[in-house]
């Protein structure tokens, strides 16, 4: 009995399991409230496992990528990536700061006096000299994304020159040869721990849940509501309108629900755990396995997204200047709302993909229109709802840009996956 209610449960597919966990555990915490907090280690182990696959998943991924991608072809998907990540999240503050002026989000409210820590954002030089690794090493220890991705970019491209120039029989080209198949091999078995982490994740995503609601409940929703709901609805424009309608029946000409039911478990996945970057892995293991697309477009394009394409955080950050300006009782001018947008597009390229990163970079918005900065405080709050919103934004955004890349540099299967007519689930 035991085994076949196993083998039943198991044949649900995991995305199904995981948001039912997701209700479940949600219900749970309001039910429960405070006590449920304690399940959130439970929750944490779960980010930790995909954490743990973080940097493997991209060094193993990006090779593979090197080993087609000549340095004018990473020229050109990369020079179309980096457009369209602009272009998208330029278009997702102009939705943002277009629903807030709608819905007028904080008009009514009053400021309460609250602390603000307001840690130091980096400066854009700081950033840009952090892409280049003093130590790739280190770089790897310390997971920083961008380094990794230009140090493996540079050995790949290096191990296809150095293919290109020596004997076929040599000892060089044969090393080359294995460590491409390393990495192959090594891509592979990363995408198989994925699903593995994914069923914990069931048990994860419930603590989670249950240990959110059980701390903040129902209240902190309702108090911010037109603040949450501006931000829901521009999210649900953006990627209604911009991603399913613009990108991908228009640019990629296939089915938007193929699409979405291809990046399912990456939506709920980035929903549990608020970031972009734990969430890596399973957006890869979608864009290899459900999408279709070749490594040498999203071995790169997703590592560098999930770093530094945020749409949903830099629409929050338009809505969060327009909510503080409201509150303060200013109203902002066409130009100033400009300014606003620009600066938004910076610091969000500029946010870490964890948890809560925009609440840092609020400052810096909020600073350029002269704005309260308590304004921080009192949402902070409610951040942990709000975060869930913006990370699944974010990922979307990624993969929808990934999508149309691929498409563009032949580099999409559209006869198989959730493209084919017979669903080959995945679980
Ligand atoms: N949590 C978001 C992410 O990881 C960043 C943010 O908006 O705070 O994408």
């Amino acid at each position: 009995v035991f085994t076949s209610g196993w083998r039943q449960y198991r044949s649900v597919p995991i995305v199904y399991r995981i948001g039912i966990a997701f209700v479940l555990g949600s219900l749970v915490g309001l039910a429960v409230g405070q006590p449920a907090v304690e399940l959130q280690p439970i929750g944490d182990l779960f980010v930790r496992l995909l954490e743990m696959i973080i940097v493997p998943i991209i060094v193993f991924t990006l090779l593979m990528a090197t080993r087609e991608l000549s340095p004018k072809n990473l020229g050109q998907v990369g020079g179309q990536v980096v457009l369209l990540y602009l272009g998208t999240t330029a278009v997702a503050i102009g939705m943002g700061l277009g629903v807030s002026n709608l819905i007028n989000p904080g008009t009514g409210m009053t400021l309460e006096q609250t602390d603000v820590q307001t840690e130091q954002t980096p400066s854009p030089v700081d950033q840009l000299f952090s892409i280049v690794p003093e130590n790739p090493m280190a770089a790897m220890a310390e997971g920083n994304i961008l380094a990794i991705i230009f140090f493996t970019l540079i050995f790949g491209l290096g191990m296809t020159m150095v293919r290109a120039e020596v004997d076929p029989d040599s000892a060089v080209r044969n090393g080359i040869d294995t460590i491409f198949n390393v990495a192959e091999a090594g891509a592979e078995v990363m995408f198989k721990v994925v699903w593995g982490i994914m069923e914990f994740g069931v048990l994860g995503v419930f603590a989670l849940m249950a240990a959110l609601f059980g701390e903040v409940g129902v209240q902190a929703i309702e108090a911010y509501l037109s603040l949450s709901m501006t931000l829901a609805l521009a999210i649900a424009l953006q990627i209604a309108l911009v991603y399913l309608l613009v990108i991908i029946r228009g640019l990629v000409g296939v089915s938007p629900l193929d699409f979405l039911r291809g990046i399912k478990e990456a939506l709920i996945t980035a929903l549990s755990i608020r970031s972009s970057t734990a969430t890596l892995p399973v957006t890869m293991s979608d864009a290899d396995e459900n999408l279709r697309i070749k490594e040498r477009v999203y071995g790169f394009s997703l590592p560098l997204g999930a770093t530094v394409n945020m749409d949903g955080t830099a629409m929050y950050l338009g809505i969060v200047a327009i909510f503080a300006a409201n509150i303060a009782g200013v109203s902002l001018t066409l130009f100033e709302q400009l300014g606003i947008l620009l600066t938004a597009l910076l610091m969000s390229v500029g946010t870490a993909g964890v948890p809560s990163a925009s609440l840092i970079m609020m400052a810096a918005v909020l600073t350029q229109v002269g704005l309260p900065l308590e304004v921080i405080g009192m949402i902070a709050g409610i951040d942990p709802l709000l975060d869930r919103l913006r990370t699944m934004n974010n990922i979307a955004g990624d993969l929808a840009v990934t999508t149309v890349v691929a498409k563009w540099n032949d580099a999409i299967d559209l006869t198989s996956g959730v493209w084919a007519d017979v669903p080959a689930e995945l679980s």
